[in-house]
């Protein structure tokens, strides 16, 4: 049986960023979602597959088979939409996570009030924590159990299959590509529709492999068998990385500045990163960030969450939030919010063209956009470009360990400098 409908396609060009719609859809069951050594990624069973091109449908990572969409870059320049700066006052959810709480405060807030009955989440926890699990979580113990970003692969659309199988009301979180397949499975299943009423997505650089956190792990002697859960960011603002064993003791505690932020997070991410047009959750109810204001990084210990607001149902929920007094909030301008994040606005002139026309020519032989790969190695953008190149010629890319290997020999350091204007701080 032919496959040529089917995300297949995605996969061999190696373009998958391992949202996980496609296996929520296919009407035959032929999708194994794969939790690879550095990735996650579908396999086909191409004897059971119909080439329905269902999958195929709702994959955010289509687009890249029919080249690039040079409008889209208009949708992420700066709009008129409402945004906050805010936190949870409630430290015992602030404190543990990514920023300032926002969004397990505002979860917790909608679930109290009734208007939802969960939400789609990550959490490292459990016998093998650096596999990030999708959970439809439905008590507060699950939803402060994974707080905080997972900076390793993470599917969270496979965990939809749960809400078609359980009425309910639900909120989604997810990268800006899963937000994506969100919304394109929800155009076509009504189930969904019906049940997700809130999409709340990150503002995200990228997602780093699996790899980047196993060699910290090496780097620092960690025993994986003692390894029962995974924090990447908590412990206060900026906050640490930690590794718990199952009786809840902290078996390592490095500095996510100077030392987590450099090793774990940048590098070794999905080649698809290096595609994205989406960096700012088009697609969601609520975009969420950490802003990392110069006066924060000077100042501030327990974090703050900025927010851009995309949606009728978004503020609405926002409001009740701080309607209740359960986030305090101060709005901001979007021009503000954008700023933050400013290097992840694809504009036209965006060096991410010359990436994308590099695959072009790579895997359809087209050579169009190719005076913005020549523009990039006059400014001297070679590194990213030849990471390209040895990704696309990868056989084993999905599973392969080598590309992070280097990592243990890497220094840390390059955020050095935030960490000690930060310790200064928290040392007041
Ligand atoms: C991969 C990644 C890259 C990011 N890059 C940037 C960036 O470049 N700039 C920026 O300003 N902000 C970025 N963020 C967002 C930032 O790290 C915080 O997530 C954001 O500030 C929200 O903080 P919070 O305290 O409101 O969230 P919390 O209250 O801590 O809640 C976070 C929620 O997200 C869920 N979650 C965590 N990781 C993932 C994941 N990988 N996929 C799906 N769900 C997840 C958790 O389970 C939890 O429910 C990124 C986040 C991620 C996951
Ligand atoms: S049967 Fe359809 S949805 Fe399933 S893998 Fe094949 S093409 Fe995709
Ligand atoms: S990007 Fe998402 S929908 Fe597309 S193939 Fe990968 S996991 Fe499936
Ligand atoms: S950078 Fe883009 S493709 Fe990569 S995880 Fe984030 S939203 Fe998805």
């Amino acid at each position: 049986m032919s496959r040529a409908n089917s995300v297949v396609n995605i996969t061999e060009k190696k373009i998958c960023c391992g949202c996980g719609a496609c296996s929520v859809i296919c009407p035959v069951s032929c999708i194994d979602f794969t939790y690879g050594k550095r990735f996650n990624y579908p396999k086909v069973d191409s004897e059971k597959c119909i080439d329905c091109g269902k999958c195929l449908k709702v994959c955010p990572s289509e687009f890249l088979l029919h080249g690039t969409d040079p409008e889209f870059s208009k949708q992420t320049e700066i709009e008129d939409l409402k945004s906050y700066l805010l936190y949870s006052p409630d430290d015992d959810i602030r404190l543990d996570s990514s920023s300032g709480g926002f969004i397990t405060g505002l979860i917790l807030h909608l679930m109290e009030k009734g208007q939802i009955d969960g939400a789609i989440i990550a959490k490292s926890q459990g016998d093998t924590p650096w596999i990030a699990k999708s959970v439809l979580a439905t008590t507060r113990q699950e939803l402060l159990d994974s707080r905080a970003s997972k900076y390793a692969p993470v599917s969270n659309c496979t965990a939809l299959k749960d809400v078609l199988e359980k009425p309910g009301r639900y909120a989604f979180v997810g990268t800006p590509c899963m937000c994506e397949g969100l919304k394109k499975l929800q155009d076509v299943n009504p189930v969904l529709k019906e049940r997700v009423v809130l999409s709340v997505g990150f503002v995200c650089a990228g997602m780093a492999s699996r790899q980047s956190t196993l060699a910290f792990l090496e780097r620092y002697d960690v025993d994986l068998e003692e390894v029962y859960k995974i924090s990447y960011r908590g412990d206060g603002w900026p906050g640490n990385f930690r590794v718990f064993n199952k009786q809840g003791e902290v078996i390592l505690k490095k500095p996510l500045l100077g030392c987590s932020l450099d090793l774990v997070v940048p590098g070794d991410h999905y080649l698809r990163c290096n595609n994205c047009l989406d960096h700012w959750s088009n697609y969601a109810d609520i975009v969420v960030s950490d802003p990392w204001k110069d006066d924060m990084v000077d100042n501030e210990m327990k974090g703050w969450s900025g927010i851009m607001i995309r949606s009728q149902s978004g503020q609405e929920a926002v409001d009740s939030a701080i309607a209740s007094g359960d986030m305090i909030a101060n709005e901001v301008s979007s021009e503000e919010m954008y700023n933050y994040n400013k290097h992840l606005i694809i504009t036209a002139d965006h060096k991410r063209h010359s990436w994308m026309a590099l695959y072009q020519l790579l895997f359809f032989w087209r050579f169009k956009g190719m005076s913005a790969v020549f523009r990039s190695f006059l400014k001297w953008q070679g590194p990213g470009l030849l990471t390209t190149l040895r990704s696309r010629f990868d056989r084993n890319y999905y599973e392969n360990t080598d590309p992070r290997k280097k990592l243990l020999k890497a220094n840390t350091g390059a955020t050095e400098h935030l960490r000690l204007r930060s310790e200064a701080a928290h040392k007041k």
